[in-house]
């Protein structure tokens, strides 16, 4: 809705007031801090959703943004910055006295996504509201988000259930006019697809309110739930159970999220799960679409869709059906449509972790979709004679290349991820179908990862060059003069260190890790994967201890190495290296004569909230990634955002930071993507690396001998044998960066000047540029404020 339309009267305490007494009957005095957020989510709500659509929103194109993962984390926060209703709101809960922070943090995080596919697909929809594009993300209502993490007694990640949606939320609109039944499995023919089985698709609407409240997209994210509530028959027979079966085993297809990113369950359940909401999405769509009176033909005039991943590739087969079997449309010209209107971000070269379903699951749940994806290929087939690259080949639908031949565009993540693309996974696809593949570098919105997250360096930076930064990021460009003023540099370090003495204060009382803000925080916080290198950091800092023990009197700059992120339960390597962490953290935290110069603490259950926390208080950045392995990154931009330099490797967007901060104000280690697969082709890579270097021999050697305890035989034997993600052989570079970040720290005003520029460079990573490049390299969608 538009600006004007939100109503600025001062009656939002009103609004709060009576939603206290109306939905959570209480009054002001008896409230609790559940009550207190769930009605300002709900006033919220009410002035995010009032008001008509502008009349040209009839004419506009729509973006379609389809993602198995929107990781949203606490959301009042940020509508409420975004509206503008923080000052009144402090006010209002002073006036009850209420907590307002603890208000906030009453909220419960909501993580329906792994790690950075689902982050990016929060920031875009923020990024499509402010810039005024209309948008609808579209995804799945999991009852249970990404388990909750603890550590047990010897320090081995353990796992429990999320609950977010037990309560129900405040956000989330049922909109029951617009369920959509769903079938699975049955048989096909030539006419169409009977299914056998079938769900409903019941829609919650969450809003994403952008930047000055201007504008509000939707969220709308499907619950399963049985077509029969329960069965009367069974119920009445006495078979209280029974009756209640089809219930249940409707409702396990949004009970859980996936809780890995990188590696598909092989399990039908995932594959509903994809279908299920894909095809309620497009089913949505189309309505919309047809409610606003346009002709098929025109549709990809009216409507973007972009398919984050491969996850809702099976919307090709899908929104094909849709055009003949059910609107009786040409199977050419259904095609030829579905690839105009439909856009692929491929997110991960791991071959571990690019989709492909076996085709008798595939046929057995979805057998006219089996049938489409060949009539696709055949048709790509005749259009390109000379080379074949099928979906369906060796007894799997590849969705990576299906989702190629059914797009319009198809894009990388970062300028790395997307040459490296072309040259390898999509090699022959790239050479039939030269110019479709682009890049649109990742970006993080600066609403959140900024204003929200950081309000001192917020407030800092807004006094020297004003708040128009805040929609227009590239303005920081402008903090550079001020980093010349001494009184300008001054505050900035005044700004991190009360930002760590925040972070020091919360980790003692939350944590009971004691943390001197003076240490350097260097922080590693991000899911944990072999390919992302923990196990390199924690050596490093085995390293490190050792020889800080071996000169004790040595000129140190003291660190607090800080370590946040969560293993797929599945992943047992990933877990162990979680172990090892904490094990080192007991080990070396404990030791008298490093102690004052050099602590290890890993805080459980990362997520966006405590990324929030943990960002704007960080002096180092970590992202140490074998090269060619990470897509992007986003936790890299957040952080040269709030003036933590990066030490990190030439991957991802590394190497666009690097490019723009300028490569003095960045520490570069490691091995390039070339260097790393050559090296990989040396016989006993690691071996030779090991014996090359005489402080990881010893560290590893500590490992081996249990000084942290039993149980890492696998990491050591990697290390030193294949070593696939060469943390051997990038060791010593390492080293040698990580000792010139100590320099550069003992230096202050050298430091503060290199986190200023990190600042003040890096406005282009905004989520509001990748965007408007989406809108106008992909979908051809235009700002409603233009
Ligand atoms: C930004 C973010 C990520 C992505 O971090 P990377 O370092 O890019 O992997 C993952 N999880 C959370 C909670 C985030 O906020």
């Amino acid at each position: 809705m538009a600006r004007d339309l939100v109503n600025t009267n001062g009656s939002f305490s009103t609004e709060v007031e009576r939603h206290l007494q109306t939905r959570q009957g209480v009054s002001p005095g008896e409230a609790r801090l559940d009550d207190w957020w769930r009605a300002l989510a709900l006033a919220v709500r009410d002035r995010a959703t009032a008001g008509a659509s502008p009349a040209r929103l009839a004419e506009a194109k729509e973006v379609n943004y389809l993602s198995m993962e929107f990781l949203i984390g606490r959301v009042l926060e940020d509508a409420l910055t975004n509206l503008h209703l923080t000052d009144e709101t402090r006010a209002l809960m002073d006036r009850h006295g209420a907590d307002y922070d603890a208000v906030l943090r009453a909220e419960p995080d909501a993580a329906l996504g792994n790690g950075g596919l689902g982050r990016l697909a929060a920031c875009f929809l923020e990024s499509l509201s402010t810039l005024g594009c209309p948008a609808y993300g579209y995804g799945i209502l999991y009852e249970h988000g990404l388990f909750k993490q603890s550590f047990d007694e010897d320090g081995r990640q353990a796992e429990a259930p999320e609950t977010w949606l037990t309560d129900g939320s405040p956000w989330a609109l049922r909109r029951m006019a617009r369920r959509q039944t769903i079938g699975f499995g049955g048989t096909a023919s030539d006419a169409g697809w009977y299914p056998a089985d079938a769900v409903i698709a019941e829609p919650s609407d969450l809003p994403v309110i952008g930047w000055d409240g201007a504008w509000t997209n939707t969220l709308r994210l499907f619950s399963a739930r049985p077509v029969q509530p329960f069965d009367l028959a069974r119920f009445n027979a006495g078979d209280y159970a029974g009756a209640a079966e089809e219930e249940a085993l409707a409702r396990t297809i949004s009970r859980v999220l996936y809780p890995d990113d990188t590696t598909p369950e092989g399990q039908e359940l995932r594959l509903k799960q994809e279908f299920f909401f894909t095809a309620a999405a497009l089913r949505d769509i189309l309505a919309r679409f047809e409610e606003r009176g346009h002709a098929l033909a025109t549709l990809p005039d009216k409507v973007a869709i972009q398919l984050n991943d491969t996850h809702p590739a099976v919307a090709a087969p899908e929104l094909v059906r849709l055009l003949t079997d059910e609107r009786g449309m040409a199977f050419d010209d259904a095609l030829a449509l579905a690839q105009k209107t439909l856009n692929y971000t491929n997110h991960t070269l791991l071959p571990e972790a690019l989709e492909r379903w076996d085709e008798g699951l595939f046929g057995r749940l979805l057998p006219r979709h089996l049938d489409i994806v060949d009539r696709i290929d055949a048709a790509h087939a005749r259009a390109h004679p000379k080379r074949k690259v099928a979906a369906r080949a060796d007894g799997a639908v590849q969705m990576g290349v299906l989702s190629f031949i059914a797009a319009n565009r198809v894009n990388g993540v970062s300028a790395l991820h997307t040459e490296l693309m072309k040259e390898t996974v999509f090699a022959d696809l790239n050479a039939l179908h030269p110019g479709r593949i682009l890049n649109q570098t990742n970006g993080v919105t600066p609403r959140r990862w900024m204003q929200t997250c950081n309000p001192r360096l917020a407030g800092l930076i807004t006094g020297a060059i004003g708040d128009g930064w805040v929609a227009d990021l590239d303005q920081l460009q402008g903090l550079e003069p001020h980093l010349e003023d001494a009184g300008f540099a001054e505050a900035l370090a005044g700004v991190k260190r009360a930002n760590k003495v925040d972070l020091a204060g919360w980790m003692a009382a939350e944590h009971g890790v004691k943390a001197d803000p003076a240490m350097m925080f260097d922080v590693q916080i991000k899911r944990i994967h072999e390919y992302k290198r923990q196990h390199l950091n924690i050596l490093e800092t085995i390293a490190l201890w050792q020889a800080i023990k071996d000169a004790p009197n040595g000129d140190w700059t003291p660190r607090l190495k800080l370590f946040g992120g969560k293993a797929a339960p599945g992943y047992v390597f990933a877990k162990e290296i979680i172990h090892l962490i904490n094990s080192v953290a007991k080990v070396v935290n404990a030791d008298p004569v490093t102690r004052d110069v050099l602590q290890v603490a890993y805080l459980p259950n990362y997520n966006v909230s405590m990324a929030e926390r943990l960002i704007p208080a960080a002096d180092l950045s970590e992202q140490i990634s074998t090269a060619g392995k990470e897509a992007s990154g986003t936790g890299n931009m957040k952080f040269a955002l709030n003036g933590a330099p990066t030490m990190g490797t030439l991957d991802g967007a590394n190497v666009e930071i690097r490019e723009r901060v300028g490569a003095e104000n960045f520490f570069l280690f490691g091995m390039t993507a070339d260097e790393v697969v050559r090296r990989r082709a040396v016989a006993g890579h690691a071996a030779k690396a090991v014996k090359a270097d005489a402080r990881l021999a010893a560290a590893i050697r500590a490992v081996r001998a249990g000084m942290f305890g039993a149980g890492f035989d696998a990491i050591v034997d990697n290390l030193t044998g294949p070593d696939y993600f060469l943390v051997s052989s990038d060791f010593t570079d390492y080293w040698r960066a990580q000792r010139e970040a100590d320099r550069v720290y003992a230096d202050d005003a050298g430091w503060t000047r290199m986190a200023g520029l990190n600042i003040a460079r890096s406005g282009w990573f905004s989520s509001d540029r990748t965007i408007r490049g989406y809108m106008a390299d992909i979908w051809g969608a235009e700002s409603l404020f233009d």
